[in-house]
């Protein structure tokens, strides 16, 4: 039976103005009917946002807050399978994907961030005056405030709790709006969040959609001290637009055209196993996914081939069956999308190794929104597919002959995410690293991640790093304090 999906606002489940459907993309059934939320919805919750901040949440010590989050930590560990069960029913990925990536790394954004603000310092300097006097300077980190935090459907929990977590440790509230696509995670966690113990108001949640909805309403409102972001970078701009006239700090996690340089030193089956995983993980709708493969000529034959068999052995099914590798696109309208880039990719001169297509999966799964697994050869920079972000399974390899000219092929792009290297030669590796226009350049691996390390992205990818240290930045504004001694 399909689920019905509420607001949060002060603790409390508010019906919104209408309610619109929520589909799986696994075979097009019905998963939930959620509750858009409306300007009066979203008002109610940044007031509700604002009364916790200015309550008792807002003068938590920090070891209150910690305790929080290693609560909720705890918490999402004890629902775990009701976790899985709904990022799974929201996005149709692989049931094992779910719990090793998703789930896991929700409890784990808690517990990080949990360290890092408990040991945390303050800023201080002494400051040398004439005449032998100094002065003491040392800078107070308080709560942005209220924090909209909007987030996409490609990771949806994990995206999530990657900003509520650090902006929570830092005393703010939230109102966070989770994409259309995927409600129900972001519903689970209030439940969550509120049998931690936390205050009311401190987590509000409002469904919708971006323009004339509950993102444009959030986003706009003069009530909101900040907004933290991921998704689209043109919804980036959009978002810029309307925190404008009201001066309002952004942290943007954008979208990415993401490169693989293969050389020929690299271990060659190493290199196609983590290659695969990075084109092809969640049906390549990580941001983070490599889509512009460059590989060194003498082994582009060998990496051509051996990433199509990779793709050819993945198998499309049902989450829960033990042997599905890959899911669904997240919807229709995204498969429109990337069926429209596979179309161009062939009117551009492509020539397709393998996928390219809608498969066939029998009518089980006939109403979802599946796609094959894709490999191009035969482009250049200058084809649109090579320059434009896709997110969906597929890559365009092309040939390099010199380490130079690889890094002005990887660099030669708008976005600035992500790279990765592949070369047995640790020189070569740092040194083309260290030159990627990118937030994150990966040597050998792929996604591996130390949440205390920057994440973000250059160019079009991106404004601001969240992690660690960073995030705190993010979520808290200093008042220094200066006092002549
Ligand atoms: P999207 O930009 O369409 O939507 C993201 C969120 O913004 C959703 O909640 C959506 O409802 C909301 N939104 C849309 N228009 C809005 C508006 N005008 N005002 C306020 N809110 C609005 O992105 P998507 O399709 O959900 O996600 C895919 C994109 O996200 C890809 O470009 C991907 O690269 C990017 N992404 C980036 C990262 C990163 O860390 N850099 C991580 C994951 C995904």
């Amino acid at each position: 039976m399909a689920a019905e999906l509420h607001n949060v606002v002060g603790g409390a489940r508010i019906a919104g103005r209408r309610t619109f459907e929520k589909i799986d993309p696994v075979d097009g059934s019905l998963v939930a009917h959620v509750h858009e939320a409306g300007p009066d919805v979203v008002d109610a919750a940044v007031a509700a946002a604002r009364a916790a901040v200015e309550g008792p949440w807002g003068r938590a010590s920090v070891a209150e807050r910690t305790a929080l989050l290693r609560r909720i930590a705890d918490r999402i560990e004890e629902r775990f399978e009701d976790f899985v069960a709904a990022e799974v029913r929201d996005t149709g990925k692989p049931e094992h994907l779910a719990r090793d990536l998703d789930v896991a790394r929700a409890a784990t954004n808690f517990r990080s961030f949990a360290d890092t603000i408990a040991a945390a310092g303050l800023d201080s300097f002494l400051t040398d005056l004439p005449h032998g006097r100094k002065a003491l300077n040392y800078a107070v980190p308080k709560p942005l405030g209220v924090v909209a935090v909007i987030v996409p459907w490609n990771l949806p929990l994990l995206l999530l709790t990657w900003k509520v977590a650090p902006a929570l440790a830092c005393g703010n509230a939230v109102v966070v709006k989770p994409s259309e696509e995927t409600p129900s995670t972001a519903s689970l966690l209030a439940e969550v969040i509120a049998e931690a113990g936390a205050p009311s108001g401190v987590y509000n949640v409002v469904h919708g959609f971006g323009p004339d909805s509950a993102g444009e309403y959030l986003t706009t409102h003069r009530g909101i001290d900040g907004v933290t972001f991921t998704g689209e970078s043109r919804t980036g701009s959009a978002i810029m637009r309307a925190v404008a006239p009201s001066v309002r700090p952004v942290s943007f996690e954008l979208g990415g055209k993401n490169a693989a340089l293969v050389f020929a030193d690299c271990d060659l089956d190493q290199t196609l196993d983590g290659l695969a995983r990075s084109v092809f993980l969640n049906t390549g709708q990580v941001c983070l996914c490599t889509e512009r493969v460059y590989v060194e000529r003498s082994v582009f034959a060998a990496v051509a081939n051996g990433l199509a068999e990779r793709a050819k052995a993945l198998r499309l099914g049902r989450p829960g069956d033990p042997g599905t590798t890959t899911g669904p696109l997240i919807s229709q309208r995204h498969r429109k999308k990337v069926q429209s880039y596979l179309d161009l990719a062939v009117a551009e001169g492509a020539t397709v190794l393998t996928g390219g297509a809608v498969p066939e999966l029998g009518p089980e799964l006939a109403g979802g929104s599946w796609i094959e697994p894709t490999v191009w050869t035969g482009l250049d920079n200058s084809a649109r597919v090579v320059r434009e972000e896709v997110f969906g399974p597929v890559a365009a390899l092309i040939p390099f002959d010199t380490e130079d000219e690889a890094v002005r092929l990887a660099n030669d792009t708008d976005y600035g995410l992500a790279a990765a290297v592949w070369t047995t030669d640790l020189e070569r590796g740092h040194r083309v690293a260290q030159q990627m226009r990118v937030g994150m350049a990966w040597v050998n691996t792929w996604y591996l991640r130390d949440l205390r390390s920057p994440f973000g992205g250059a160019g079009l990818s991106g404004i601001g790093r969240e992690g660690g240290l960073h995030s705190m930045h993010f979520y808290t504004q200093p008042t220094n304090v200066c006092v002549q001694l």
